[in-house]
């Protein structure tokens, strides 16, 4: 049967045939280190099989059954050829820039991506003879920051903390008329309100322990790809890095897939009350949602996007650092702490050197991050009220 809709699509991905007549409607979780056969010759089948760029397990590093049904759903949710799963959203990040930058390379990166880059840049990329070049999307022209060594453009939509939208299929032209690949982290939407391989990238990178999983109990990263020639780049680093995950925990962000689409619906309405009620707030200076019309990226978002995620951001006016940092310890339901995209809700004072790495932003005020969770969004407004009332009067 031929199914159309994207709900039913994700629902079904790398669901178990029954074999045997009969059988669960999960996949089981299936641990092990070491692969049984039957024969050398079914040992050497698999092996040239690998080899040959199959998706197919002779150890457990490699994943079986758990690991591949959520490979497989995530090829489904993306769009893409083949799905690599890592042990972090930091460590699938790692995994394409080692896997598509060797030592002379060159990589243009959007100056408001996922900070700790940056620190995989210092510690790890420079020591490898690779330059990472941080441009700003909005302001520089990308075609004439290429060079001849550059190999890979690196971008985040909307970016952390400040969720800049950028234009991706301009960007993904422009590179594309150069023949670089062009790496998304697709963390924000979940790889639901968004698909970048669809608007000309590459490669696509989930941070699973946030939506995909989605309840805040599991680390897990992974990378999408578009074609069989970056699946085996990738393949390559991804075998040589040693990474894997746990059966456990593919297990878990499979099941988090599942709930995925009703998740982030509920994230987005409950976010947008809350973006909107803070616009009318006398304390706070700004609100960062793309989904506010009055946001700069709300027409890039409407076009490319078909949902906003729970997180929201906003200055206080007449605030300093301190006072930023009081208002989110006066918050009851709101939990303080990184991460975001389970189901609960958090606060948390931006650092201010990481906002100065956005061009795009320029401000001094202390900016909070929200991640609005499922709770009743009046609940939390009155959390939020309470808290103002508290600290900034
Ligand atoms: C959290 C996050 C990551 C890193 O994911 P971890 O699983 O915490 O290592 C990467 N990119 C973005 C945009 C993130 O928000």
């Amino acid at each position: 049967m031929s199914v159309d809709g994207k709900h039913t699509r994700l629902l079904h991905a790398g669901a178990p045939s029954l074999r045997d007549g009969a059988g669960p409607v999960n996949v089981p979780v299936v641990r092990t280190s070491t692969v049984r056969f039957a024969s050398n010759a079914e040992l050497d089948d698999r092996h040239h099989r690998r080899a040959a760029g199959e998706r197919v397990a002779s150890y457990g590093r490699h994943g079986l059954d758990t690991h591949q049904a959520l490979e497989d759903a995530l090829c489904t949710l993306e769009g893409g050829h083949r799905a690599f799963l890592a042990p972090s959203g930091l460590s699938a990040i790692t995994l394409v820039l080692v896997g598509l930058l060797g030592p002379g390379d060159h990589a243009l990166v959007s100056d408001s991506v996922y900070s700790p880059l940056r620190r995989v840049d210092k510690t790890l990329l420079q020591r490898l003879g690779i330059t990472l070049q941080y441009f700003s999307p909005g302001r520089d022209d990308l075609a004439a920051l290429i060079q001849p060594q550059t190999k890979l453009v690196y971008l985040e939509s909307p970016s952390s903390l400040l969720y800049e939208v950028l234009d991706l299929p301009r960007l993904a032209g422009i590179a594309r008329e150069h023949d670089i690949p062009v790496a998304v982290d697709n963390t924000w939407s979940g790889g639901w309100f968004l698909q970048p391989l669809t608007l000309g990238a590459n490669v696509s990178i989930q941070a699973s322990t946030k939506y995909i999983a989605g309840h805040s109990d599991v680390m897990q990263g992974a990378v999408i790809v578009d074609s069989a020639a970056l699946a085996e780049r990738i393949a390559t680093a991804h075998e040589a890095l040693g990474l894997t995950i746990g059966a456990d925990d593919a297990y878990l962000a499979l099941r988090g897939l599942r709930t995925l689409p009703v998740r982030l619906a509920q994230h987005q309405r409950n976010a947008t009350e809350i973006a909107k009620w803070l616009q009318t707030q006398p304390q706070v200076e700004r609100v960062f949602y793309p989904a506010l019309p009055d946001d700069p990226g709300h027409a890039l978002w409407q076009r490319d996007f078909s949902g906003a995620s729970g997180l929201v951001s906003f200055t206080l006016r007449h605030a300093d650092s301190k006072a930023a940092a009081a208002f989110v310890d006066a918050l009851r339901l709101f939990a303080l702490g990184a991460s975001w995209g389970g189901y609960e809700s958090l606060a948390l004072v931006a650092a201010p050197e990481r906002l100065r790495e956005h061009s795009a932003w320029q401000g001094n005020e202390p900016v909070v991050r929200l991640h609005v969770g499922l709770e009743d969004p009046q609940d939390l407004i009155v959390d939020l009220d309470q808290a103002f009332h508290r600290v900034i009067v």
